[in-house]
Parts: structure tokens; sequence; C-alpha cells
């Protein structure tokens, strides 16, 4: 992966990546030997959801893709990557998930994104999985285009409250002190939060899926300045694909539910043009992850 640092903007004008100062925009671009590309997220695996994570690792076993891009929440709930070596339960789950992952990315490349829910997934496990963790948002550049990638959070700015908590989480100095916290304090925080998202659940406030929607003037934004006119992202849990105007569209993931009715599982899917009779470019399709 290779950052793009040509990219510049008036000094009047912040960058729409950050409040702050972030004047580099990361760019990945895909080898040429890749045909298929496979994007997934908010999976929202957890210890005891087993038919979720079946699905997954079918999926992930199956595919027959040149890579799987995971954009963002894949876990539930992500206390440190120091949980995979722990015994209980909850930890096991999270060596089973690791096994999964490296057993993937011994035949494909395998990208993660954080999601709001598993921004904790550091180096350390990306290591041991041999996952690439990706900048959010990351440009790709595969089948002639550039594609922007995203989980989609940071785009959803009518959420105040939670933009403010994310600003918290995403400081190094917070994640430094919750990471000190000995592993049984961070396993409990991560379980009331899993509690207190089932609650909401079965009391109708869809807290697990964010209510509000992306920014159509900053997507839009985010798009020029990438120099891209498709978004894919997830959070929203919302999969449908959305017209911009001038050219520009974003195509929302969906989550995964295997507990649902109907079932929702489903895999998006990039395919490159395999010879010069087709049009050029790359083709998008959803598909049921059981098919893919
Ligand atoms: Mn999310």
């Amino acid at each position: 992966m290779t950052t793009y640092r040509s990219m510049t903007w008036s000094s009047k004008r912040p960058s729409p990546f950050d409040m702050t100062t972030v004047a580099s925009l990361a760019v990945l671009q895909a080898p040429a030997h890749w045909r298929r590309l496979d994007f997934i997220a908010d999976l929202h695996l957890q210890a005891g959801a087993d038919a979720s994570f079946d699905a997954w690792r079918d999926f992930m076993r199956g595919t027959q893709a040149d890579a799987v891009f995971i954009l963002g929440d894949l876990f539930e709930v992500w206390v440190g990557d120091d949980a995979i070596v722990a015994a209980n339960e909850t930890d096991n789950f999270a060596a089973r998930c690791a096994q999964v992952l490296t057993a993937a990315a011994q035949r494909l490349s395998v990208y993660f994104m954080h999601g709001n829910r598993d921004f904790l997934v550091g180096t350390s496990f990306a290591a041991t999985c041999s996952l690439t963790l990706l900048d959010d948002p990351t440009v790709l550049e595969f089948g002639g285009q550039r594609w922007l990638l995203s989980h989609g959070d940071a785009l959803c700015l009518q959420d105040t409250d939670y933009m403010k908590f994310r600003s918290q989480v995403r400081s190094t100095q917070w994640q430094k002190l919750f990471l000190q916290k000995p592993l049984s304090e961070r396993q409990e925080i991560g379980r009331q939060m899993r509690l207190q998202s089932e609650e909401s659940k079965r009391t109708g406030m869809a807290n697990a899926v964010p209510l509000v929607d992306l920014d159509a003037q900053l997507t839009c934004e985010w798009l020029r300045t990438a120099g891209a006119d498709t978004l894919i992202h997830g959070h929203t849990h919302r999969p449908r694909e959305h017209d911009l105007g001038q050219g520009l569209r974003r195509v929302v993931l969906s989550d995964w539910d295997l507990l649902a009715s109907p079932v929702r599982a489903s895999v998006l899917r990039l395919t490159k043009a395999a010879t010069a009779d087709e049009a050029p470019g790359a083709r998008l399709e959803r598909l049921p992850a059981a098919l893919a």
C-alpha cells in the first residue's frame, strides 16, 4: 500500500477527511492480475452468535476472490488484541476468528478497515492473521477506476454525540489508557456494551443501527477530493445504491444477521472485465454470501 501525497488542498480550506490537517490519502493500487474483489462489513460477529460466524467462515473459505475487503464492524466489540490468547469463552471466539482470517490470508489478500465497534483491532492482531489494515478512507485503484472505501461512520455528521465519542476513542491517548486496563475489565466493558445493544434491539430502539445517514455534501466532497465516483461503505445497515448527482454515487453494504428473516448476509463483488469484448471497467453486483 502506498500513500498518495500529491493531492493538496487550498490552505483556506481544511481537508474534508479530517477536522484537522491530514493532507494525505491512502491509495491502494490493485495488482494487475486481480480480477475479482469481495466487500463485506457489519457482520458484528460475537461469541454465541454461531450462525453468523459459520456463514462468514464458509464465505471466507469458499470465495474465489483475489481479495476480501472487510470494511468495518467485523466484530460486535473488540477490547484489545490480547483477547486472542486468553482462555474464556469470549477469547476462544477471538481465536476462532483469527483462524478463519489466517487461513483465508494464505490464499487471498485480506484487508481490514476499522468500524465504530472494532476500532481497537491492532497491528498485533493484523500481523497474527496476515491482514492488511486500511486507513479510513482509502482509494482503491481497480479496473481503470478509483473507488473510495470507508466504513461510513465518519460521514454521519448529524450524529453529533457519536462524532464526539468517535474523536475521543480514536485518539491515541484514549486508546493507550483503555488498553492499559486489565483484560478482564475490558471484557466486562465489552459485555456491558453488548447487553446494551441487545436491550435496545429488544425495545425497538435500534441502537445497533445508526439512525442518521451519511452527510450527502461531505460524501460528495470526499469523492471529488479522492477523484473517485463511487463510495463503497457500510455502517448504516441500509443496503442500496444512492445516486448523489454529478456522476457520483455511494453503494451501501448489507449487515449480516443469519437469524433474521429473511437472512441478511450479502457480499458486494467487483469484477474486472475479462476480455476486450466486454465493456471496460469493473462490474458491481450484490450476492448472497452463501452463493459467493
Ligand atoms: Mn458501524
